[in-house]
């Protein structure tokens, strides 16, 4: 019987990805996943290797059968199988046997998963130095001095510069406000001149790479380039992905207009400068940055877009998917879960940035469900497998493990697919 592998793990991906990606221990799996409804099914034993071994020629115009330990929505396959025929579709997952002539790629020391999905991104502005490091500003110098400094905990605790090198809310960084150092990121890895120069869509062509070497199929950049991952947020993009008349994502980083009009502190009031409509609504997902701050300024913005106050909007929707909103209480997490949205976490861009990250174990605990992404480079992570391993430290350096592997993996897959609204 031939299946597609859409049909399987109910992810729309016609594309499969494919990343022998990292070597894995299938006890640890086992330990993690107790209480999760995930079965773990032994196929027929297979030639152990180390690395990925090819038989046959590879031959573009002949299916290719991949074997390794093979994760999908409700099962993980030990020796299992995928066949991906000549258009490049999935035709069977699982326990499947290849022909005697077949081309086969055997990864028995690795997993297999569905292509990578990452939600929230900025591929115009990748190709910055981490802020974290050394985020240099337009001259070259280092426009965030008290990030290398008081990244030492010990200096971090004992030095008063020290006391202010975090921030409360975006726009104190993205404009030098409250008399901190501002973090400067040139956005000119996409040309926008008629006379630009192939070598300047070489950034953007990087950034997306990198994602694709981390095995992401899929990323929500605001923007993008044409032929790698796909960009469900540019109509032109989209690269076959098919979605519900065939709408796109509507990626708004600054919901309530306040790009470069900063100057009010908007705190018991919605007097920005333009608050988006409900109109947004009828993309696939409108998708905006929310309450990315830590203090009541922060969490004003999230009252503006939940129909709460003076002024507000209730944007609150199935197909609103909002990003960081790490300023949010127990009470918002529940209107999140009660209009069955998604929320993207960045952890370390949230934490580089303001210290802390978003309640997450309580969005959890709540039912909302929950997508990883990386955000940037200037504070986030370069790839998806980076930001995973930070989700991972802080799940189990400060959440008690409350977020199995499995959890963590349906993040960066079937979360991030219906933050998209393309699961
Ligand atoms: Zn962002």
């Amino acid at each position: 019987m031939k299946i597609k592998y859409i049909n399987i793990v109910g992810l729309s991906l016609t594309v499969f990805l494919i990343g022998c990606a990292q070597k894995h221990s299938l006890e640890t799996q086992n330990t993690q996943l107790n209480g999760d409804k995930l079965k773990i099914v032994d196929c027929p034993a297979i030639k152990v290797t180390d690395k990925c071994e090819i038989t046959n020629t590879y031959d573009k115009n002949k299916p290719l059968w991949i074997f390794g330990n093979v994760l999908t929505q409700s099962a993980i396959y030990t020796n299992g199988g995928i066949e991906i025929d000549s258009d490049g579709i999935i035709q069977q997952v699982g326990c499947i046997e290849a022909p005697k002539d077949a081309v086969v790629l055997n990864c028995s020391s690795y997993v297999i998963s569905p292509g990578l999905i990452n939600p929230h991104d900025h591929l115009k502005y990748n190709h910055n130095f981490p802020g974290g490091q050394n985020n240099r500003d337009a001259t070259g110098n280092i426009s965030n001095p008290y990030y290398l400094l008081c990244n030492d905990p010990i200096k971090a605790n004992t030095l008063e510069v020290c006391q202010n090198y975090r921030y409360d809310r975006r726009n104190e960084w993205r404009k030098g406000l409250e008399g901190k150092p501002q973090i400067l990121a040139p956005d000119d890895a996409f040309p926008n001149t008629p006379e630009a120069t192939a070598n300047e869509y070489k950034k953007i062509v990087w950034n997306e790479l990198r994602h694709i070497m981390a095995g992401t199929t899929t990323v929500a950049g605001s923007g993008g380039y044409y032929g790698l991952v796909r960009n469900p947020d540019v109509s032109t993009m989209m690269e076959g992905l098919v979605t519900k008349n065939q709408k796109k994502v509507d990626y708004e980083t600054f919901p309530l207009g306040d790009s470069s009009n900063v100057t009010g502190l908007n705190y018991g009031n919605c007097n920005y400068p333009k608050v988006v409509t409900t109109d947004v609504l009828d993309n696939l997902i409108f998708l905006p940055h929310v309450a990315e701050g830590i203090n009541d300024y922060a969490h004003n913005e999230l009252e503006c877009l939940s129909g709460n106050g003076n002024g507000s909007v209730n944007v609150e929707a199935s197909n609103s998917t909002f990003i960081h909103t790490i300023a949010a209480n127990p009470m918002d997490a529940q209107n999140i879960k009660n209009a069955d949205m998604t929320f993207v976490w960045s952890p370390r861009s949230n934490i580089s940035l303001y210290g802390n990250t978003a309640q997450t174990v309580m969005y959890d605990n709540i039912g909302v469900r929950i997508a990883l992404s990386t955000d940037w480079t200037p504070s986030g992570s370069i790839n998806m497998f980076r930001e995973l391993s930070c989700a991972n430290e802080i799940n189990s350096n400060y959440f008690n493990n409350h977020f199995t592997k499995y959890d963590l993996w349906k993040m960066v897959t079937i979360n991030a697919a219906r933050a998209l609204g393309i699961d």
